[in-house]
């Protein structure tokens, strides 16, 4: 059994629906479970669902029109009118309607994920229904019947044993097994959510539990790139990188795998493959335990929009175990992750992302007992493999307020000279 992980950007419309199944065609007669994730944007288009109906920042049902015109602009072009398929999605999208009728019960976080999680039910459903009807055919199964979590919504925690004996339990009729990446399902059979971008780590859950021979996740880039195109002009491939070097890539915050794919296909020596879904024929980066040829690039991990907090306790009493458990324990209780940190004799700095939702709430909370300064818009560069060469070369025009280096990795955090 291969898996295969397609993610928002190789479903985005009609014709990259045709392409996911061009791809299939070339692996016609083998086992494949294929792990989908919502169609281009359509997660940050239910995130403002949630948002106009929790928060009230904007008209919910507005949002949500705008989600199921796209849906319906892509069926349109993929189905015979009148199709089936179309009560599918109409169907599908009213159960939010119905949850958005009405003031919210349950905490933001669980009305996220079950409005957000509807993103990839969408998908799935028309892709399955695209492929059985191109001559591919396959099976959809709802990956909450075999994804079970806890019940940290937005972040859900994998039961691993029990997914495990589920995934077995499954009837499974077709050799092509369809499913939704990104959700799973609590004990009470509410929905959840492994977090943004979980699709891939689903890849990787479903290739675990199954001991697959490999995991395939294709994308618009022609593999792993040494930087963020976004960010970089020249960029390189990495024609082979070890699990250690990706985990370390994805830790630092390079976007193209999502960092908790890593363990679960390492544990089982399962190889990873990231390759292109334009260029068929271009052989991608593969991920495995080699690790010899993972010091020949050097790589240039970006984060932008950082916020530099710095926090000294008010007595100007020593950073101590004591203090530092105590400033974990409030990043902890925020949900807020930190990118980078470093402490002197009497502060304690740290970089994280600057999420609107959840920095002010935790400078507030680490204010009653320390002083807390913070510095916006920074950006934290991370080089793996560096030499000064490297650094130069970032570091043109910034000003650099920490510096952290290992033997293999350079960190910066900086900004603009002119800001
Ligand atoms: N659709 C989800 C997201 O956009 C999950 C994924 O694409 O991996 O975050
Ligand atoms: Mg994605």
């Amino acid at each position: 059994m291969k898996v295969f992980k397609f993610g928002g950007a190789s479903v985005r419309d009609a014709n990259s629906v045709k392409n996911v199944a061009k791809i299939m065609r070339k692996h016609e007669g083998e086992a494949v479970f294929v792990v989908i994730s919502a169609m281009g944007k359509t997660t940050n288009g239910l995130e403002r669902v949630v948002n106009a109906y929790f928060r009230k920042e904007g008209n919910a049902f507005e949002e949500l029109e705008k989600v199921k015109k796209f849906h319906h602009d892509i069926v349109n072009k993929l189905f015979p009118a009148k199709h089936a398929i179309f009560d599918e999605v109409n169907n599908t999208l009213v159960e939010i309607e119905w949850v958005i009728e009405d003031e919210p019960t349950g905490t933001f976080d669980f009305e996220y994920d079950q409005i957000v999680s509807v993103g990839e039910i969408l998908s799935t459903k028309i892709i399955s229904t695209y492929l059985n009807e191109n001559g591919i055919k396959n099976q959809w199964i709802d990956c909450r019947d075999f994804i079970k979590t806890n019940n940290t919504y937005r972040e859900a925690k994998v039961d691993w044993e029990l997914s495990e004996q589920c995934i077995k339990q499954l009837k499974l009729s077709e050799k092509v097994l369809i499913t939704q990446g990104f959700s799973g399902c609590t004990s009470e059979n509410y929905t959840t959510t492994l977090g943004r971008e979980g699709s891939d780590f689903t890849a990787s859950i479903v290739a675990y539990l199954l001991d697959a021979e490999s995991v395939t996740i294709w994308k618009d880039v022609p593999g792993v790139l040494n930087a963020d195109p976004k960010w970089f002009d020249e960029c390189e491939k990495l024609h082979h990188i070890s699990y250690l070097e990706a985990a370390e890539l994805a830790y630092y915050g390079a976007s193209v795998i999502h960092p908790k794919t890593i363990k679960p296909l390492q544990n089982k020596h399962i190889p990873l493959y990231v390759r292109s879904f334009v260029s068929l024929e271009e052989e991608g980066t593969v991920i495995n335990e080699e690790t010899t040829s993972d010091s020949l690039i050097p790589s240039f991990i970006f984060r932008m929009n950082q916020v530099l907090i710095s926090i000294s306790p008010r007595d100007y009493s020593f950073i101590m175990e004591e203090n530092l458990s105590d400033i974990f324990a409030c990043f902890h209780k925020h949900r807020v992750k930190i990118n980078l940190m470093q402490n002197s004799a009497i502060s304690f700095s740290v970089c994280v992302d600057n999420e609107p939702d959840k920095i002010p709430g935790l400078i507030n909370d680490l204010h009653q007992n320390d002083l807390v300064r913070y510095n916006e818009n920074m950006e934290l560069v991370t080089i793996r493999h560096y030499d000064q060469a490297t650094i130069d070369r970032v570091t043109v025009d910034k000003e650099i307020l920490l510096e952290q280096k290992t033997r293999h990795t350079a960190r910066m955090v900086m900004k603009d000279k002119s800001v």
